[in-house]
């Protein structure tokens, strides 16, 4: 016998009570983001390799070690998306959709990543994804991450906060870069390998590391408020205040970087508390959501220079805290307790289903256990087919105000 090839590492086959969690957490998004006036695009899942190369920047973990890159048929250089906004900011250089500015975009979909797989962490992920491009207000940061906040409690997830963050303006950020390579530069030694190399091409990176060695060095690092010009200061106010009216609770996070060059002013993730529930779920994998603002993105894409606010979750991370949905009973089965009544049965199943109620139908197996079978599967309603007298005869097992309805659909 032939062996079975084995799925891909890092590949996950999501089925059962994961793959409802998985698309309650999609729905959910589609909701909400109608609530907020989000507009639905679909993109491409493989760009020019260039597109988050010169984005995202050479430096960053995804571009130097993470990317599914390979030379198709033709010799070019493609990649398979390993985040959405570089592609999305591609899409709107080339379409022109300038004209639609502000534009508020949804999109959700897959991601790969080449990283060393576990719970949590895959090599296709999926994502949900929000973005605002040609907004500079921090009106657009506040409702991008009130939408955030909203879709988080809708999904009925507990013990969840968001981490906030400024980076200030190129400026500001130009500064604290300075400091932060001195502060780092004295302990060089000591760093990480990781972080001896970030030293020199991307040190605020070494904020980000998790290595315990850099850890320490983090907790005294200097921090960006000292920096902070007085734009970027009373940017970072607007955001807050606004949060605040907005009922989106938050806390500083002083050292919250994130991994990718383009992010200026805001920097957010959403992180379970310590200790909580959640926390215990997501177990080291703990980021749920982050993003921030990206006002020098589309310029490194040879675009004009355009604000934009956007962020990223990942669908899996969110089911897991979701927790088991189960898989839903149906509204009603449909019974045929006699063979010459099926098309009877099949008729009356389809009325049922157009009337918006789910529906199953039982006709195989022995008649007479059929509708055992149906009372076993816990539908709370049951319509059964029969022969009584040689007369076709309808049963109907439901409460009351159930039974007039469908009595009136089967009339
Ligand atoms: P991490 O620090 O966990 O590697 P990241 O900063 O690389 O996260 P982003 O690029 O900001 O992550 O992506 C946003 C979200 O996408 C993350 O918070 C996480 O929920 C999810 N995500 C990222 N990488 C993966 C992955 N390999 N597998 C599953 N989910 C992922
Ligand atoms: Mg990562």
């Amino acid at each position: 016998m032939s062996k079975t090839p084995q799925a891909i590492r890092g590949t996950q086959d999501i089925f059962g009570a994961d793959a409802e969690a998985f698309a309650f957490v999609v729905e959910t998004f589609e909701r909400v983001r109608k609530l907020y006036r989000f507009r639905r695009a679909e993109m491409p899942v493989f760009e020019k390799t260039e597109v988050f190369a010169r984005s995202i920047g050479e430096t960053t973990d995804i571009v130097s070690k993470e990317m599914y890159s390979f030379e198709d048929r033709g010799g070019e250089s493609l990649t398979l998306r390993p985040e959405f906004t570089a592609g999305i900011a591609r899409a709107y250089l080339t379409n022109g959709w300038q004209q639609h500015a502000p534009l508020k975009l949804a999109a959700h979909g897959p991601l790969f990543r080449y990283e060393r797989p576990q719970k949590g962490r895959y090599r296709q992920f999926h994502q949900i994804d929000a973005e605002i491009i040609g907004a500079a207000e921090p009106q657009a940061d506040v409702e991008l991450l009130a939408m955030a906040d909203h879709i988080i409690r809708e999904l009925g997830i507990e013990g969840v906060t968001l981490h906030l963050n400024t980076l200030g303006d190129g400026d500001s950020r130009e500064a604290w870069r300075a400091a932060l390579v001195e502060h780092f530069r004295a302990v060089q030694g000591d760093l990480s390998e990781d972080s001896q190399e970030r030293l020199e091409k991307n040190p605020l990176r070494i904020l980000d590391s998790k290595d315990p060695r850099d850890r320490r060095f983090v907790a005294d690092a200097p921090k960006i408020d000292a920096y902070l010009s007085d734009d970027a200061r009373a940017f970072f106010e607007a955001v807050t205040s606004g949060l605040d009216a907005a009922g989106v609770r938050w806390t500083r996070a002083e050292s919250l970087v994130r991994g990718l060059d383009y992010y200026r002013h805001t920097a957010f993730e959403f992180i379970p508390d310590e200790g909580s529930e959640a926390a215990g779920r997501l177990g080291s994998q703990s980021t749920i959501l982050g993003g921030g603002r990206y006002d020098g993105l589309m310029e490194s894409l040879g675009g004009a220079p355009t604000p934009a606010v956007g962020w990223a979750a990942g669908i899996e991370r969110l089911a897991m805290l979701v927790g088991d949905k189960g898989e839903p009973k149906a509204d009603v089965i449909v019974v045929v307790e006699d063979d010459q009544l099926l098309s009877h049965a099949i008729a009356a199943i389809g009325r049922i289903r157009s009337a918006g109620h789910s529906a199953e139908l039982i006709a195989t197996g022995s008649p007479r256990k059929r509708f055992d079978k149906a009372v076993k599967a816990g539908a709370e309603k049951i319509v059964a087919f029969a022969m009584r007298d040689g007369e076709e005869h309808v049963r109907i097992k439901a409460d009351d105000e159930g039974r007039i309805r469908l009595e009136g659909l089967l009339a």
